[in-house]
């Protein structure tokens, strides 16, 4: 688990600023979503928090440490994303297996002499298979392990992309709208397996969506961002009871 604080994060395309100061603290084991229409900045924070881009300013902390120099893979977070970014070539098995062959392959550097063998030996190579085996089969995938990702259906694929992410332990999921290419009857039901797996897990999500019902079912609090701005960041009752700007009624279509 880890608290994470994001403080005054800005971010710029050529012309366009996309985030425009934002602001977060987000406690130990929080399901935090952040909820806005497409085009507003989502995936960029996301995708700094990750490592996966630079912010122009601001910082990031986890757990009171700053991480903004820090490489993505010693960030302790690990990302689901929208297109679930599978190796095509490689079976489930393999797929899930990555993140602990590079973690392997990083001891491994730090040993030139007597590690160079490790990732080929066959114990080393068994643990990783067992490993892979057991988180396949904690998001019920375990059928699946031989298949490409080409012979999946949608829901298996993200299944497979949330396996990857978990064999990490990442003290942070980072999910980027891991529902939104499947089909509505499947995004209601995944929506009930990744509150399960975050009760499960116990650690902290950052979760990003457009979809309301989702933000509004799955979240501890929910942050609204438009055009590159948090504008609310509170419970989901209140967002939409409550909310504290124009433009925040008018996107959750509340009374106000
Ligand atoms: P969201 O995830 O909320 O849909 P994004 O963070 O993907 O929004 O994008 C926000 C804005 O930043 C968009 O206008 C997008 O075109 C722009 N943008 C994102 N990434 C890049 C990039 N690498 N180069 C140029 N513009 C980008
Ligand atoms: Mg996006």
């Amino acid at each position: 688990m880890a608290s994470l604080s994001i403080a005054g994060i800005t971010k710029g395309f050529e012309a366009t600023q996309v985030l425009k100061g934002v602001s977060l603290d987000i406690r130990d084991g929080e399901f935090l979503t952040l909820l806005g229409p497409s085009g507003c900045g989502k995936s960029t924070l996301l995708r700094i928090l990750a490592g996966l881009e630079i912010q122009d300013g601001g910082t990031i902390s986890i757990d009171d440490r700053v991480v903004d120099d820090l490489h993505p893979k010693k960030r302790d977070v690990a990302m689901v994303f929208q297109s679930y970014a599978l190796y095509p070539h490689m079976t489930v098995r393999d797929n899930i297996s990555v993140p602990l062959k590079m973690r392997r392959l990083s001891s491994w550097q730090r040993l030139p002499l007597f590690g160079r063998c490790l990732p080929n030996s066959a114990r080393i190579r068994k643990e990783i298979a067992g490993e892979a085996g057991k988180v396949a089969k904690s998001v019920g995938i375990e059928h699946l392990l031989d298949r490409k990702p080409g012979q999946l259906s949608g829901g298996q694929r993200q299944r497979v992309a949330v396996a990857r992410a978990m064999v990490r332990h990442p003290a942070v999921f980072l999910m980027d709208e891991p529902l939104s290419n499947l089909d509505a009857k499947l995004r209601v039901q995944m929506r009930a397996e990744i509150k399960e797996l975050h009760r499960r897990l116990g650690v902290t999500f950052i979760y990003v969506t457009h979809d309301q019902a989702e933000a509004m079912t799955l979240s501890d609090r929910v942050a609204v961002m438009l055009d590159g701005e948090l504008l609310q960041v509170a419970p989901p009752d209140a967002i939409y009871a409550e909310p504290n700007d124009r433009r925040v009624a008018e996107f959750i279509g509340s009374p106000k």
